[in-house]
């Protein structure tokens, strides 16, 4: 029983999880996975205000999209249940009992209303006011009222809150696996809400006793989160118990600039914060990985390497390959600057680590999409035509709608370029010689137009790209001859006619 490894993922459902959340996940779950321990999703939803509908689910769905499984959680179930925090409000009170009773927390009656005034009191001192061991004697309390008062107040129904008594004292030094040993001055922190008049906990204290009686090993989190870590230790230290192990993850910073890659950053700069698409209350749609066509492997790979990194070149890893190789030592400390070009990037290799087959598979609904019904072995074809060109299979399309039907119109700045002189009459030429051009493929096509233009006595690129403006609509597309061969005698030759016909001579 000694040693096991026992790890949590403990988001607030207050909106969807962004790219930071599914990484600390990600760092959670292959942590656990490495060291064959249990991987806990505890949902901490004490602060119901901020609650927000559907954010659990979406919570679960980015987990499952990631490939990570869940051992223990709201859905699995598990021997530490219930793992919705909101469900354990029964269990917290004799914990806060506990800590009253040690002396070690206390009563505070100072109404909403009392505390604003104070805070603006210092404000106006240009001063910052902390409810701490300095002022709380001035303050309405159990510490500074008599315990008749303090009683009478209960029995009368006075809201209160219930604060964690912090003394000074010696720095509180505690140690990181990523950051080392750090050291906190008490001095510093102010008397923080236990227990609030709602009857919940606080997200401290929640989160203290809930991965104690759940016997979390290892706390992975956010260093947003570095700032509590001296109460959380004072916390444990007041209960009497063994603090877990911490890792404090670096920040993921933007693109460009300073600071915290934000969902504005996002918006700004066009990719995606979240793994799934977010609709919100008001039916606003935030754009996910998974809707904008990223392979969850990709996305995975990529996030893994935000703050991690193996210590070798290697950059492709699969989800067993990351499990193998991941240790919290080689995180770093720095924030780690996300990279919306290296996140398709990683797309790109994973696409072209597919088989030609199943990338045509995956881009079958693209085509059904769009009206079009094609052979497996034709779409095939096509795909392995031009798969390095793209990093998502719905660009595929683009490049490719040509083999599967005809131009709807001609690229303006091409038919201005190339839409000139005697071009129209030696299309019509050139029809007439490929009419009879058998067998119909690229190496025949190739040889017999080459040898048609030569007699013809005129230019090669000139013949070659009017030709490809009739059959693509444009300059781009793979070799002309190729798609000839895969559209066929009969299409090829229907689409100069086409051409001859709308286009000015
Ligand atoms: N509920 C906190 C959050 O939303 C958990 C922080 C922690 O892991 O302790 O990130």
């Amino acid at each position: 029983m000694e040693n096991r490894v026992r790890v949590r993922f403990a988001p607030s459902p207050t909106g969807p999880l962004h790219l930071g959340g599914v990484r600390t996940a990600l760092f959670n779950y292959l942590f656990t996975r490495k060291n064959n321990g249990t991987f806990i999703l505890r949902i901490e939803d004490t602060d119901r205000r901020r609650f927000v509908p559907g954010a659990e689910e979406y919570i679960m769905e980015s987990l499952e999209w990631c490939g990570m499984n869940v051992d223990e959680g709201i859905r699995e179930g598990g021997g530490y249940g219930p793992y919705r925090q909101s469900e354990r409000k029964d269990i917290y009170q004799k914990f806060i009992q506990d800590l009253l009773e040690k002396g070690k927390a206390y009563y505070a009656f100072d109404t909403p209303e009392e505390l604003e005034e104070k805070r603006q009191e210092y404000a106006s001192r240009g001063q910052t006011f902390m409810y701490n061991h300095t002022v709380r004697n001035g303050m309405i309390n159990s510490l500074a009222l008599t315990e008749e008062e303090t009683r009478a107040r209960i029995k009368k129904g006075d809201p209160y809150v219930v604060r964690f008594r912090v003394d000074p004292g010696e720095p509180v030094r505690v140690h990181d696996i990523i950051r080392g040993d750090l050291s906190f001055d008490p001095d510093t922190l102010d008397d923080k809400v236990l227990f609030k008049s709602d009857g919940l906990p606080t997200y401290h204290m929640a989160n203290i006793v809930d991965d104690h009686l759940m016997e979390i090993s290892h706390v992975i989190r956010g260093e947003e989160w570095l700032p509590s870590l001296p109460l959380h230790i004072l916390l444990y230290r007041a209960f009497g118990w063994e603090p877990p192990v911490f890792a404090h993850l670096p920040l993921i910073l933007k693109p460009d600039g300073k600071g915290k890659l934000s969902k504005r950053d996002g918006d700004r700069l066009g990719f995606p914060v979240f793994p799934l698409n977010w609709k919100t209350p008001e039916g606003e749609v935030y754009p996910g990985y998974r809707e904008q066509g990223y392979f969850p492997e990709a996305f995975v790979n990529m996030l893994a390497l935000l703050g991690w990194n193996p210590g070798t070149d290697q950059e492709i890893f699969s989800m067993d390959e990351l499990i193998k190789q991941f240790s919290l030592e080689r995180i770093n400390k720095a924030g780690a600057r996300f990279d919306p070009q290296k996140a398709r990037w990683f797309n790109h290799q994973y696409l072209q680590m597919k088989t030609t087959r199943e990338v045509a598979e995956l881009f079958l609904p693209v085509l059904m999409e769009k009206g079009i019904t094609a052979d497996l072995s034709f779409v095939e074809k096509v795909v392995s035509q031009v798969r390095e060109r793209v990093d998502f299979v719905k660009e595929l399309w683009d490049e490719t709608s040509f083999f599967f039907k005809a131009p709807e119109q001609y690229d303006e700045k091409v038919v201005k370029k190339r839409w000139k002189g005697d071009v129209p009459e030696l299309m019509r030429e050139l029809s007439e010689a490929l009419a009879g051009t058998a067998p119909f493929d690229s190496p025949t096509l190739e040889e017999n137009v080459k040898r048609w233009i030569e007699k013809r006595e005129t230019g090669m690129g000139k013949v070659l790209n009017a030709l490809r403006l009739l059959l693509v609509g444009a300059s781009r597309g793979p070799h002309l001859f190729d798609i000839m061969e895969m559209i066929g005698k009969e299409e090829t030759l229907k689409r100069i006619e086409n051409g001859l016909k709308t286009l000015p001579e």
